[in-house]
């Protein structure tokens, strides 16, 4: 049968045709049921991929240690880390070829000090910032020889022998300071010769932390607190550039207010420091690209002179802090 045209039936009928609209009817039901199995369906695939991808990252992680054949649980952490990283902005530097040896100072007996309940101990604030100073400067493709990255204990002679036969190019030791008073802030500490490049890398490191928030900046100091005449043994027994990091006083709530809030920005400020102090030196250009075929040292301090006089007077333990100097009284446990 034929479907008469809306002309045809308005001749035939004299009037325009009525249409029923059909309106459709919408299963409301059955267009839920659909989402509910459709969202199931998509939750179960990237749960599964999810599941997937780690299994095949955690073999990879195991196949490279096993291949670097030196499996660690430090080294497993780093990969946690590092991937964890990835989703971060991207890093600063990269593809810089040097090589910083980080000391967490004190370790296992030897706590360094404390904050005033006798609770904190500086030897585990030193090695956690000491392990984000890693974190970054690994990330910048600095080669990063650490003292130690557990709960471990060096003694001085060991710490600097590992970072000259390493042909270390700069050396960090990160230490808290100490006052049985009201006082608070940053101070790094330089080998009393005043050498350029380690003043440099004090400086670079005071600066970049200065910009994440200190809470006093008290400047690169050289030997030994209390006493110029001497120094800290890592600034007078290792070769390369060094320094000593007092990061705020365990003994200031404000300072370890700061350091708890700041740790990573903290670590990669120290990090920026030392990657700064490199390119200024001109150990590495802007890219990281080496520019000194050996190992950087620094010509200034004595042990590099062989002059065995000035290394043995700083081995030697510095008295204690005369009460009538004009310095604060460290209450650090420490003789270096
Ligand atoms: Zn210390």
């Amino acid at each position: 049968m034929n479907t008469l045209s809306d002309e045809e039936f308005e001749q035939i009928y004299g009037r325009k045709p009525v249409r029923r609209v059909k309106k459709k009817k919408i299963y409301w039901n059955r267009i839920i049921i659909a989402l509910i199995i459709l969202i199931g369906i998509v939750t179960g695939l990237v749960k599964l991929t999810a599941l997937v991808v780690s299994k095949i990252k955690g073999d990879d992680t195991q196949k490279t240690n096993k291949v670097l054949n030196n499996t660690s649980s430090v080294a497993v952490k780093e990969d946690a880390s590092s991937a964890e990283d990835k989703k971060d902005e991207p890093a600063k530097y990269s593809n810089m070829d040097f090589t910083v040896c980080v000391d967490a100072g004190h370790g296992d007996y030897d706590g360094g000090t404390t904050d005033a309940s006798g609770t904190r101990y500086e030897k585990d604030d030193n090695l956690k910032v000491a392990l984000e100073v890693q974190k970054y400067l690994e990330k910048y493709g600095v080669n990063v020889v650490m003292i130690r990255d557990d709960d471990s204990f060096l003694e001085l002679d060991e710490r600097c022998a590992k970072a000259n036969n390493a042909k270390a190019d700069m050396y960090v030791s990160l230490h808290r300071n100490s006052y049985d008073g009201d006082i608070s802030g940053v101070e790094v500490w330089v080998n009393n010769s005043e050498p350029e490049y380690d003043t440099k890398l004090a400086q670079n490191i005071l600066d970049d932390l200065e910009k994440v928030g200190i809470s006093e900046n008290r400047g690169v100091q050289y030997g030994y607190v209390g006493n110029s005449g001497v120094n800290y043994y890592i600034n007078a027994d290792t070769v390369m550039p060094s320094c000593l990091v007092e990061l705020g006083f365990i003994t200031e709530d404000i300072d370890n207010k700061l350091f708890d809030e700041h740790l990573t920005e903290y670590g990669q400020a120290i990090a920026d420091g030392i990657v700064q102090t490199a390119v200024d030196v001109g150990l590495v250009d802007e890219s990281g690209k080496r520019l000194m075929s050996e190992q950087l040292i620094s010509p200034e301090k004595p042990v590099n002179n062989k002059d065995s006089s000035s290394v043995a007077d700083a081995m030697t333990t510095p008295m204690e802090t005369d009460s009538s100097a004009d310095v604060y009284n460290t209450q650090e446990n420490e003789w270096y």
